[in-house]
């Protein structure tokens, strides 16, 4: 059996790794048109300072990424993050720590009393009865309020998906608190439930020594999959019960296809073979997204924490600055300090999108906005996506059940990537294992 995954993000390694667990002797190919593999999960070196141009951890929370992790065997590359990532800020009117307990809460000047209370009064609010597809802002004005959703989902929306409350789809996006209205009619009896049902520690943000790139080679060698780099993937087609694959000027036969691009490019393999698919993977939008790393010989600053994220109303032009030293201990030589500066996706699309001279005076502006400090960094990085990172408004889920419903037409063929149903890398890992599963079910029911 022979199957040509396309792409070579953690989607396509993931796939690949769990197909040839459940099928060793199955011939499968990873075909990435970069030179280097990982998609948005790179690691880049400069000068010692150790910079992630796009993911630089997953919560273990979720059980899938670790499993992967212990299952490819770079259990040794875990690195948790370091205990002080669990203080984070919020920048609104000025810098303020995230309440991590309810007398925090109850002292912190991000909400007036008024906002506390409306956020108290979650518990006594019915639940909805119609399952509808709503906003996060919708759905949070309904449950936590006004002041809740515009200071603290705004924030943790733009660090999740950079994106903002009214853009996107609290089921697409946070399939688990909508449930927790569904099934316990709220979110702190949910919550509440959950607890006492599953006693034990929430989860810690973990990464890997020497960054993201280390596992996504590790991950790549032990799925035992054939890699090709610099792929030229011109045409897929069918053939019989095979697919016919143009990769450069090699017509090569398949017996299984997955297409683990980001849905633009799965759109423009799909054109001919089916219209339909391709026009609701067309509609799929991309928000712009740009990472600018600093690294600092001296900051006049103790990075204690997490880094902070900035509120829509706070009017800044960046969404957010990630302590990356102080979260990982390896990011900057020793006794040195590192940031990275997060700008646009969809509150400030625009801006992701300028010159690198531009990204970077906006990357300054915004940490002595925010953080007070006008310190030269001494290693500068930009990376800029056009399209970062997938949008998932409301429709976002009919959509995906119609196109995935399309895609099961055709015989031996598979979409998995972040675009459809989950953008964090659990997320991804868990789709992965969901798709190698089905793979191998389909070709059990074919013989
Ligand atoms: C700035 C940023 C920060 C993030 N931070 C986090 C985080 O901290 N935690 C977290 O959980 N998630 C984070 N994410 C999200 C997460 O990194 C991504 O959702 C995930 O890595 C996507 O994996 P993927 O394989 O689906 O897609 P991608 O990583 O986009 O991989 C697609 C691959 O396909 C290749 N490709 C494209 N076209 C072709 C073609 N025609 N032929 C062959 N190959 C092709 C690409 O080169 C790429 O390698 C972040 C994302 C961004 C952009």
């Amino acid at each position: 059996m022979k199957v040509a995954i396309i792409g070579g993000g953690i989607s396509a390694l993931a796939t690949a790794f769990y197909l040839k667990k459940e099928r060793p002797q199955w011939e499968v190919t990873v075909f990435e048109k970069e030179a280097q593999l990982g998609g948005k999960m790179k690691t880049v070196n400069q000068n010692g300072f150790l910079f992630e141009e796009g993911s630089n951890g997953f919560l273990s929370s979720k059980p899938d990424t670790l499993a992967l992790v212990s299952e490819s065997g770079c259990e040794a590359l875990l690195m948790p993050s370091n205990d002080n990532a669990r203080i984070r800020f919020i920048f609104k009117d000025a810098l303020h720590r995230l309440p991590e307990s309810p007398m925090a809460f109850l002292a912190t000047p991000l909400l007036s009393w008024r906002e506390k209370l409306r956020v108290a009064m979650e518990f006594f609010t019915p639940a909805q009865k119609e399952e509808t597809d709503e906003t996060l802002q919708s759905f949070g004005y309904r449950r936590v309020g006004k002041g809740m959703t515009d200071t603290f989902l705004d924030a943790m929306v733009a660090g999740i998906f950079a994106s903002t409350p009214e853009k996107i789809s609290v089921k697409a996006a946070f399939p688990a608190v909508v449930r927790l209205e569904k099934e316990y009619g709220g979110l702190f009896r949910g919550m509440l439930a959950k607890k006492k049902k599953e006693a034990g520690p929430g989860g810690i943000l973990m990464s890997f020594a020497g960054g993201v790139s280390r596992f996504i080679e590790k991950l790549a060698e032990a799925s035992g999959a054939r890699i090709e780099l610099e792929a030229d993937i011109r045409e897929i087609a069918s053939e019989g019960s095979l697919w016919r694959i143009k990769s450069g000027d090699e017509t090569l036969l398949f017996d299984k296809v997955v297409l683990a691009t980001p849905a633009y490019e799965s759109a423009r393999y799909l054109r001919t073979i089916d219209p339909e698919a391709a026009a609701l993977l067309d509609q799929i939008e991309y928000s712009p997204v740009s990472v600018v790393g600093l690294g600092y010989e001296h900051l006049s600053h103790d990075l204690l924490g997490f880094g902070l994220l900035t509120t829509t109303s706070a009017q800044q032009e960046i969404l957010g600055v990630l302590w990356d030293s102080s979260i990982f201990t390896d990011r900057a030589p020793k006794g040195k300090k590192s940031v990275r500066v997060m700008i646009g996706g969809q509150r400030n699309a625009e801006l992701a999108l300028q010159e690198d001279a531009a990204l970077i005076a906006m990357a300054k502006r915004g940490i002595m906005a925010t953080m007070g400090v006008a310190d030269e960094p001494t290693e500068i990085y930009v990376k800029r996506y056009e399209q970062g990172i997938p949008n998932y408004p409301v429709g976002h889920l009919a959509a995906m059940d119609k196109l995935f419903a399309r895609i099961g037409t055709h015989h031996a063929l598979y979409l998995n990537s972040n675009a459809y149903r989950g953008v964090g890398l659990n997320d991804c890992v868990a789709n992965s294992k969901q798709c190698a599963r089905s793979i191998v079910k389909q070709s059990e029911k074919a013989h």
